[in-house]
């Protein structure tokens, strides 16, 4: 049977076991549950639906999941087995590591004509590289208080400048994980499209830099990858910190920087750290990093997390009260990421139970969550989980040893407790047989290196990371 009709078919029968359902459960508690979930393929008997939520999935699984087997299994007697599985999560998310304007051709055939062949992205489809922006991050949707109100007006005299101010140039944005430095880049993109659609901006991520760097050396064809940079009017790179450590990507990034900056182009960065933060870079490539115009993102205020919950409440389909609202903001300090995430979750769960949105509710919902904003690691107990776990004796963690097999499980003590508390290096290298504070910045960069490149590692700290956080 062709592929068509079998998708016909297919759908012809999820048709018939929904009706069948609607009937057994009422059309209110179907609506809830099945609404949204949709039909996916047929393979070697199993059959998979896919869910919006996770709390959907796990609620069709439990309660309907018998049910749904049997229905199928009376109008297909092809089907052995149904899984629900969760949606995933909408390409352009994720395909925003690179968006090129004017808008590119979305299809790799129509992108190779106009623009010079790359290969395509490691890890990702070549057609999913050129994309148009993130379409809420404008300065319109951007809540602007004290912390980012800097960072704020300068982005937004970039996006209105037509040339660019030597002294502003590069603008260099920095903040920690979830303030807003992505929103604002592609703010700025939207702006300048809006002003003029001819400037040609290339946004893209650091690691989208480097990992095309490294497909042109390995290709040989480094000479189209500078194509790529070559008439630009704007440059902006995001979370440039991923380039550290990367000494031929650096160079090359020096240079395509130069280049431009010379040719009088604006350029745009942002990073998690200021320049004079950023280790394992030259000192050549800092200087001109901070040589612009650098703006910070502070960490966020119980007022403006208030103001941005305000603001993504308004546009919530269902009314979500204040005191939820203020609890949320008191709770959720983190980042702004988070706290979406949070609302979302909470606007979500009042939308399917049909349940009015309290405070009660917020609580039930978010509690894993809350337990973990509630939760603070302790230096002790990082070290007695990590000791535990590779099987080395508790004092080694301050011992002078320096062998690999008690080092390593030092330096991943030490990187935790960098994640999962707030203490400062050297307050950290103190507690650990009074190290210097750079012992433990070299163990912290040695475990982000060794997590992309060792697969035990990187499991081993998340294992870890949950325990500790649990
Ligand atoms: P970063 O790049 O700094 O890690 P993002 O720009 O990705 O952070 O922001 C995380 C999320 O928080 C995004 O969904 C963004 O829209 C939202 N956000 C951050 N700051 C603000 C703000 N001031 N107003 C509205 N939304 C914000
Ligand atoms: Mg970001």
């Amino acid at each position: 049977m062709d592929e068509v009709a079998g998708r016909k078919e297919l759908e012809a029968h999820w048709v018939r076991v929904c009706d069948r359902l609607r009937k057994e459960i009422g059309d209110k508690a179907f609506k809830t549950w099945f609404g949204e979930v949709e039909l996916g393929k047929l393979e070697t008997g199993k059959l998979r639906l896919y869910a919006p939520t996770r709390f959907v999935r796990d609620w069709v699984a439990r309660h309907y999941g018998d049910r749904v087997l049997a229905y199928w299994q009376a109008v297909n007697n092809g089907v052995s087995s149904v899984e629900v599985n969760l949606v995933p999560p909408p390409a352009p998310r994720r395909a925003n590591d690179i968006i090129a304007m004017p808008p590119l051709p979305s299809s790799p055939q129509g992108y190779a004509s106009s623009m010079p062949r790359l290969g395509p992205a490691i890890g990702r489809g070549s057609d999913e590289a050129f994309q148009g922006s993130e379409a809420r991050y404008t300065f319109a949707n951007f809540v602007v208080g004290k912390p980012n109100e800097f960072a704020y007006a300068a982005a937004r005299n970039i996006a209105e400048q037509d040339r660019p101010l030597p002294e502003r140039n590069p603008l260099y944005i920095f903040g920690g994980v979830g303030l807003g430095k992505t929103h604002l880049m592609h703010a700025i993109w939207h702006a300048i499209r809006e002003r003029d659609p001819k400037t040609r901006v290339l946004y893209l991520t650091a690691e989208s830099f480097v990992n095309r760097f490294i497909q042109a050396l390995r290709t040989k064809s480094t000479g189209q990858f500078k194509e790529l940079f070559r008439n630009v009017d704007v440059l902006m790179v995001d979370d440039v910190q991923f380039i550290c450590g990367k000494e031929a990507s650096q160079d090359e990034f020096f240079f395509t920087f130069n280049s431009l900056v010379e040719q009088n182009k604006q350029i745009v960065l942002s990073s998690e750290k200021p320049p004079s933060e950023l280790q394992d870079i030259e000192e050549r490539m800092r200087s001109r990093l901070g040589s612009g115009l650098v703006a910070d993102i502070h960490s966020s205020t119980y007022e403006l997390r208030l103001s941005i919950l305000q603001a993504k409440a308004e546009t919530a389909r269902i009314p979500v009260p204040l005191s939820v609202l203020e609890f949320l903001a008191h709770k959720i300090s983190t980042n702004i990421r988070e706290l979406e995430g949070a609302l979302n979750r909470v606007i979500a769960h009042g939308q399917l139970i049909g349940r009015e949105i309290t405070v009660e509710m917020a609580q039930d919902v978010l509690h894993d969550l809350l337990r973990q904003a509630d939760r603070k690691v302790t230096v002790d107990e990082i070290q007695q989980r990590v000791a535990a776990h590779y099987n080395i004796k508790l004092a080694e963690m301050s011992s002078p040893r320096r062998a690999r097999s008690v080092a390593r499980p030092r330096q991943v003590a030490m990187y935790l407790a960098k994640q999962l508390t707030t203490l400062s290096l050297p307050q950290i290298g103190k507690r650990f047989g009074n190290r210097d504070h750079t012992t433990v910045m070299h163990a912290v960069r040695k475990i982000e290196e060794l997590k992309v490149s060792d697969l035990s590692i990187a499991e081993d700290v998340e294992l870890l990371k949950r325990q500790l956080q649990g």
